[in-house]
């Protein structure tokens, strides 16, 4: 592999030049909601100054460029997650993409006496949707357990599979405790149980290669303002039995091929699951990010991301009283921690005065909260373009903060 200047990369995301209560920002946040390089900020810019008018309607010049432009975003996320590019439903980001799965394919499927599988660290976006379509349908939650280092326990997950569980719905990598699940080998076994699986990669695929199609799951979700892109972007993929054999999700425009008052003819493929306006400029945004994220390739971006999580978690270790959650062998560099004696708010508002910006509280996981037992974690999350230099800041600013708490 090339050797890459990190360095040159950091600077291509303005937004890290600034300075936050006088201090140099030192973003680690990245598990919320990533920075955006200025190719980013251009791509959405260019397109408003340039081309913008809505797609797939307007026969003139700039619909049809338009059109082009929103459809290029598609081929590039198809081609950055190795799907076909009309298996992959564009919409606004993981929450709707598995909504979407849940009313389209679980609501007209579950029924009494059917389960759905989850796991403990699921974030709220991967449990609230699955309890409203069991509540309708009367289908059940399960729930696989973890092992104490926060990786799951794949003979318990297994063993859960039962022959009333339709669906399995599991984050690739968790949003507090890091952990980076096995899901290529976990969906061969929900298909051996023709357990249909759902994989949220919210926090996979800014962080390392995704090869969906590797993975062998049914459906894939992501959020692209944690991959560089804007807010409000993401996509759904779906195998193409399932997008053909799904009901729509939302009615509209867009999503539709002939209406008439005695019925409605649906689009064909992703398209029959994007109704009204979509966020266009957002996607063309998206879309650069994903060249973005291959031109730097994302085996780099995890590798360096390894050394940085190795790094702060080192130096992390050596305060007293710091404890971790979440050491699984295998976790991207998202790193949750509590320091005995203070309160993790207060921990998080005397870092930002440090010019540090990282999360406390729940982070959207109230029942791996409750497993942790811990009220609220500080959660700390790196991105390819923070440096070894601020986590050394950030390590003196956390003993300073520490001493004024204690
Ligand atoms: N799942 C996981 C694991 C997440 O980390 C997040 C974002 N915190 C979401 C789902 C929800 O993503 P969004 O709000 O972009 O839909």
């Amino acid at each position: 592999d090339r050797p890459i200047d990190w360095a040159a990369v950091r600077g291509d995301f303005p937004l890290l030049q600034r300075q936050v209560h006088g201090k140099p920002l030192i973003y680690f946040d990245a598990a919320n909601t990533g920075q955006k390089p200025e190719v980013v900020i251009a791509a959405t810019d260019d397109f408003y100054r340039r081309h913008n008018a809505n797609v797939s309607r307007a026969v003139h010049a700039l619909g049809s460029e338009a059109t082009e432009a929103y459809e290029g975003a598609r081929d590039k996320l198809a081609r950055f997650l190795n799907v076909r590019t009309d298996e992959l439903i564009l919409c606004s980001g993981t929450t709707f993409a598995i909504n979407l799965v849940a009313y389209s394919w679980g609501l007209p499927r579950l029924k009494a006496g059917d389960a759905i599988l989850v796991t403990r660290m699921e974030h709220h976006a991967n449990i609230v949707p699955w309890q409203l379509i069991a509540q309708r349908t009367g289908a059940t939650i399960k729930v696989a357990e973890l092992q104490p280092d926060g990786s799951l326990d794949l003979d318990a997950l297994h063993a859960a599979m039962t022959p009333d569980v339709k669906l399995l719905a599991l984050a690739h990598v968790s949003n507090v405790l890091g952990t980076i699940n096995p899901v290529t080998g976990i969906c061969r076994e929900a298909r051996k149980r023709g357990i249909v699986t759902v994989i949220d990669g919210s926090q996979a695929a800014p962080h390392m290669p995704v090869d969906i199609a590797a993975i062998g799951c049914d459906f894939y979700a992501v959020t692209g303002h944690k991959m560089s892109g804007p807010t409000g972007t993401g996509a759904l993929w779906a195998r193409r039995e399932h997008i053909n054999a799904m009901p729509p999700f939302l009615g509209g425009g867009e999503m539709i091929k002939e209406v008439r008052f005695d019925g409605t003819v649906f689009n064909e493929g992703p398209h029959k699951f994007e109704a009204g306006t979509p966020n266009i400029a957002g996607h063309v945004g998206l879309g650069a990010a994903c060249d973005y994220l291959a031109g730097i390739g994302m085996a780099n971006i995890a590798a360096r991301e390894q050394a940085l999580l190795a790094h702060a978690t080192e130096e992390m270790l050596k305060i007293d009283g710091l404890r971790l959650y979440g050491t699984a062998p295998h976790k991207a560099a998202v790193i949750s921690f509590a320091i005995a004696g203070t309160h993790s708010h207060d921990l998080a508002t005397l870092l930002d005065l440090e010019g540090v910006a990282v999360r406390s509280g729940q982070h959207c996981a109230h029942p791996l909260l409750q497993w942790l037992g811990v009220g609220t974690t500080c959660r700390a999350s790196l991105a390819f373009y923070n440096t070894h230099e601020e986590i050394d800041a950030f390590v003196a600013a956390l003993r300073k903060v520490k001493r004024l708490l204690a």
